[in-house]
């Protein structure tokens, strides 16, 4: 088949589906979406009903080249890429970013170290249910934090890294909820960001837990480089002489002079049991057959958002809410349950309840 070129075909913005391309194309020009989507798709080979893009004619389309529109195109990749490395949920990624790219909404699919756009300054953690756009203009400590996570990815890979910072995540939550006197300095820094990120009295509207994310996500990317380097994890199931090495160094790492005289914390609890145990790999897999269904948000997590928001404190108990949300679930689903809920949280039912 011959196909038309098109008078204006704007590039593929980097990571996007294939769907959101071929729709701004089709607005682009004024195209019906599903006439555009036959001429550039053919029925899978393997006998399904779906239709798969064919990268030479979308090529012939746009004029492009196959290699530059895989390059900006994950799903278009033969063979396709290791999906693990991506979140299963597309996202529109940076507004600003997104501005360059006519033809309406952009929807990418992110790899799971992306949290922050540094040239933009914006929190593009999974976004909520409310789908708040979170500017880090008065966090720059956040921003820096990711350019820590690229170099911990670039040294470790993409599965110790993602492992590595959804349990400091965790950590950084469940230590949030812990007594004032047990959970170190950096208290004082989630307090202070969260007042940034969701001001005094503005919780009704503000609280997210992506937010809460990025108010200790800085500290997260400190601890991270520990969980996932090989020297830093023998440390922390070696000896007694090795364990207290290790203590100092988080310690160090958290301000937190005093860390290590309980055998009771999470971190501890992290040494003694994760510590051994290879990278986990995502519960969940993006998958190109029911991406573009749009999650409807159900009342009863609209409800759960609703009554964060109003017993939201950031001086106490602040983590509960990250620790429980479904951004962390590979980790907190991971075997320590029985030890938080009897050791640390004799008295937090809901504790576990996920959302
Ligand atoms: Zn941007």
């Amino acid at each position: 088949m011959l196909l038309p070129r098109l008078p204006d075909p704007v590039p593929p913005a980097q990571h996007e589906i294939d769907a959101s391309y071929i729709g701004r194309l089709a607005r682009l020009h004024g195209l019906d979406n599903n006439t555009l989507w036959r001429c550039v798709t053919e029925r899978e080979t393997s006998g399904g009903m779906r239709r798969v893009v064919v990268p030479e004619r979308l090529a012939a389309i746009t004029g492009r080249t196959v290699h530059s529109l895989t390059g900006a195109l994950p799903e278009l990749r033969t063979p396709q890429p290791d999906w693990a490395m991506f979140r299963h949920q597309p996202q529109p990624g940076c507004h600003h970013c997104n501005a360059k790219h006519p033809g309406g909404e952009v929807t990418r699919i992110l790899p799971h170290h992306r949290y922050v756009c540094a040239r933009h300054r914006l929190w593009l953690c999974p976004s909520d249910a409310d789908g708040h756009i979170t500017p880090l203009d008065a966090l720059p400590e956040v921003v820096q934090a990711q350019r820590r996570h690229l170099r911990i990815l670039q040294r470790h890979g993409w599965a110790i890294t993602y492992d590595a910072v959804l349990s400091a995540i965790l950590i950084c939550g469940q230590l949030w909820s812990l007594p004032e006197n047990e959970n170190g300095e950096v208290r004082h820094d989630w307090i202070r960001r969260a007042n940034i990120l969701i001001p005094p009295g503005t919780a009704e509207t503000t609280f997210s837990v992506a937010r809460l994310c990025a108010a200790v996500y800085p500290e997260a990317i400190v601890l991270a480089p520990l969980f996932s380097s090989p020297y830093w994890r023998h440390q922390a199931q070696g000896n007694a002489w090795d364990r207290r090495l290790f203590n100092a160094e988080i310690a160090r790492r958290l301000r937190h002079p005093r860390y290590g005289q309980h055998e009771n914390d999470p971190i501890s609890h992290w040494a003694n049991m994760t510590a051994k145990r290879p990278p986990l790999a995502p519960i969940r897999v993006h998958d190109q057959k029911h991406h573009l269904r749009k999650s409807a948000q159900h009342a009863a997590t609209q409800r759960a958002q609703q009554r964060r928001a109003r017993a939201f404190n950031p001086s106490h108990r602040a983590g509960d809410a990250l620790t429980t949300h479904r951004h962390l679930a590979t980790v907190f689903r991971r075997a320590w349950h029985p030890f938080m809920s009897h050791t640390l949280l004799p008295n937090g039912d809901s504790y576990y309840k996920t959302s």
